[in-house]
Order: C-alpha cells, then structure tokens, then sequence
C-alpha cells in the first residue's frame, strides 16, 4: 500500500508480538479495546518520570510542566477533530461519560414534557440508556430510526420521525456491532432543520475515518481514547461553544469553581467548568501522543489501507459455509460480525482463541440492533490498522475446519469430517 507501511507500522506495537496458546497473538478485537503504540507507552513513562503533578494550582515547576502537557494534550485533541477552539474540548473518561455528561447538564434545561429524543436501532448501550433516563425524568419520549436489511440507518423514516419536539438526535458515525457508517451529515442537516442538537457517538469513528466537527457541524462529538491506541479512563467530549456555555456543571467539586462561599459559588466557564477535580492527566497527555501518532501515518491512508482489509475479509467469510455475515452495509469499517451455523457464537470464539485470534462474541452491548438480526449473540472480528491479510487468512482458515465439522442434523454423508 503506497504511503503505508504496514510491517512498520507493526513494530510500532509491542504487544503484537505476544504469543497465546503458541500461536502469534493476532488482535481482531479492536471495535472493544485497540493496543497501544511504543510512543503512548513511552509517553506515559516519561510523563511520570519527568512531570507528574497537579495541575493549574502550584507555584512550582513541575505543575507548570503537568498543566502545559494536559492543555496541549487538550490543543492536540481540538486540532484533531476540527474544533475551532480549545475550550470546546471537555476531557471525560470516555464515550460513555461524555454521553452521561451531556444527558445530565445538557438535558434536563432543554429537553421536557412531551419532547422527543431520537436515536437509533444501531446504538450501543452507552448512547440508549442515558437517554432514556432523561426521557423519564423530564417526561420525554425516546424514538427509533430503524435500519434496513443491510443495517444502513433509514432516512426515509428518520425524515418522518422529525418533528418540532424534536430536541436532540443522537447517533453513531460507526456502528460497533456491524461497522456500519452511517449517513452523520444528512442526519445531522435534517436534525437542525426542525432546531433539534445533534450528538455524534465517534467510539468507533475515530480510529478509522477522518473527523471534522465544523465540517459535519456536529453539535456534540464524542469519543473514548483507548479505541484510538490511547490508554483507558480519558476520552473527549467536544461541544459547540455557545450550547456548552449554556450548560450546568453536572459535578461540583475543584477545577470547575471560580469563587465559593458557603451562600453561592461562581462557576468557571467551560471546559473546566465540566472537569472537577483532579483529572486524569497523564492519560490524557498519552491520549494526545495516540492522535500525534494517528495523525503521522494520516487518516486518509488508513481509512484506504483498512478498507481493502475489510474487502479482503469480506470476502474470506463469505466463502465459509454455512457462515452468515450480519451487517452488510455498502458503507462499513472494520467490523465483520457473523454467526456459524451448529456453533454458538461462544463457541467460535473460544475456538479462536485456542488459535491465539482475538475475536469478541456477545452482544456487544447493543443487544436491540443484535436482537433485530433475530441473534442473542454474534462473533465480532473487528480490524484496525495494524492487522494483515495474512491474519484474516488465518481467521478463514478455522472457520473453514470447523464449517466442515459441523454437526448437522440431517444424515451424515460420506464425506463428513468428524472433528467435534
Ligand atoms: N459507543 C460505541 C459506538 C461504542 O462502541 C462504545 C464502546 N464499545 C461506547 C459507546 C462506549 O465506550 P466506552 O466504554 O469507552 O465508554
């Protein structure tokens, strides 16, 4: 692939080189958790070895040092999603509480009897149950864009389901549990046209295609930091800056205050209004070096390299019998989810495993988009930039031996291979 170098890109990350059950680790769990290059890892240690202390509050050296690497960290990640300013970037410990941060500072002021939350039939938990807590406390109703055969959001029924209560349309731009990319800037476009906000869940965006909040006019984006080669507990909320400006803190405490008296306390403007107390500043600072790094090999290349990745693998399943692909999307990235006929999803999954290949099998925590394919649980491999051709060969190759293996119900013929 011109301007990607894939074994460089390898060698980049350590844990590649692990070995389970005798056989080279290959990672295709990277829609839960991605593996982090030597320059985060290295990052990290230097951080605590160089300029670990609080921040914003100490007449001394190191704090200096520790607040200008979590305010670059905050730069870098401004400059990474398109946003117009640092102080549109709020640090959060991931997708999920930037999603929580939003329903509660956010929703209560803007969302009240009678209106409407839409959402969709792709959503993770994460961008359901936040809403729908909302829905019940202001009295509210949550509505549902579904999707067709293909797992592609409707817009035909997203346009119908638009209306003037219409407060907030929250949405994936990638769907964990089929990859689907969905349509953000028509939904987007459409939601402002009846004056409803727009918050984009980028969990499974980021890592794979290039983001520009101004571009899409995104109200909300969010996202989690280790599904982008960045360490766990720090992920990103960005907001337009006159609807955060409109926002309660959601939590009180340090940071987030510019005077307290025992009668009334002064809050600070955003972000750090919606960050109190001690953040988690190293992580963040490693979140910045993950984007530095993303960024180095460029976004363009990736989405290009993964998406012939995702051909290739496309096209490896469905040649296995007996194998069913659920999600089959035109617009898609890295997630092949599927289910084989005379296996549980479990099943396959710990026969992966035996072969060293990580793979999820579950409901990945969106069991109505799961449940709609009429499946409890599906096998998820999901790619990111550092898997092979060679790895998805692999992954065919025991599939291959275990559609051949299957128990049937009807009489054996002669050519059954017995091997469960
Ligand atoms: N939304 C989507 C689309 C996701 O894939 C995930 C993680 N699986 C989340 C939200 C939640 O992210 P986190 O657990 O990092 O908060």
């Amino acid at each position: 692939h011109p301007g990607f170098d894939i074994r460089a890109v390898r060698r980049d990350f350590p844990i590649l080189n692990e070995r389970v059950h005798g056989r080279p680790l290959i990672w295709f769990d990277n829609a839960a958790t991605t593996q982090k290059p030597n320059a985060v890892i290295e990052r990290l240690a230097e951080f605590y070895r160089h300029e670990n202390s609080n921040i914003h509050r100490a007449a001394h050296e190191l704090a200096a040092r520790a607040t200008e690497a979590y305010e670059d960290a905050r730069r870098t990640v401004a400059r990474f999603l398109g946003a117009s300013s640092v102080d549109e970037i709020v640090f959060v410990r991931g997708t999920t509480e930037a999603i929580n941060l939003v329903a509660k500072a956010w929703g209560p002021r803007h969302v009240g009897q009678g209106d409407e939350i839409v959402v969709s039939l792709l959503e993770h938990h994460a961008n359901i149950v936040p809403w729908q807590q909302l829905a019940a406390q202001v009295d509210a109703r949550l509505r549902v864009i579904p999707v067709d055969s293909s797992g592609q959001i409707r817009l035909d029924e997203y346009r119908k389901l638009l209306n003037d209560r219409t407060k907030l349309v929250a949405i994936s731009q990638v769907s964990n549990a089929l990859g689907t990319i969905t349509p953000v800037p028509e939904i987007i476009e459409l939601a402002h046209r009846v004056g409803a906000r727009v918050l984009v869940d980028g969990a499974q965006s980021v890592a794979h295609l290039a983001v520009d909040v101004q571009a899409l006019d995104a109200d909300f984006f969010v996202f989690s930091g280790h599904k982008i080669f960045a360490p766990t507990g720090i992920g990103a909320l960005y907001g337009k800056p006159e609807v955060l400006e409109a926002m309660e803190p959601w939590q009180g405490g340090g940071n987030m205050i510019a005077d307290v008296t025992f009668e009334r306390t002064l809050y600070q403007r955003p972000p750090a209004r919606f960050e109190a107390g001690t953040p988690n500043i190293a992580d963040a600072v490693g979140l910045a070096e993950a984007l530095r790094y993303v960024e180095r090999l460029g976004l363009a290349n990736i989405a290009r390299y993964e998406h012939d990745l995702l051909q290739y693998g496309t096209q490896l399943l469905q040649a296995v019998p007996g194998l069913h692909l659920i999600g089959t999307a035109r617009e898609k990235a890295s997630v092949l989810a599927f289910v084989l006929d005379g296996y549980s999803p479990a099943e396959v999954g710990e026969e992966l495993n035996r072969e060293g290949i990580a793979v999820r099998a579950g409901h990945h925590c969106a069991q109505p988009i799961v449940r709609h394919f009429g499946h409890e649980a599906t096998v998820r491999p999901s790619l990111a930039l550092y898997n092979t051709v060679d790895e998805l060969d692999s992954l065919s190759r025991v599939l291959h031996r275990l559609a051949k293996g299957r128990r049937t119900l009807v009489t054996p013929g002669p050519e059954r291979v017995q091997e469960f």
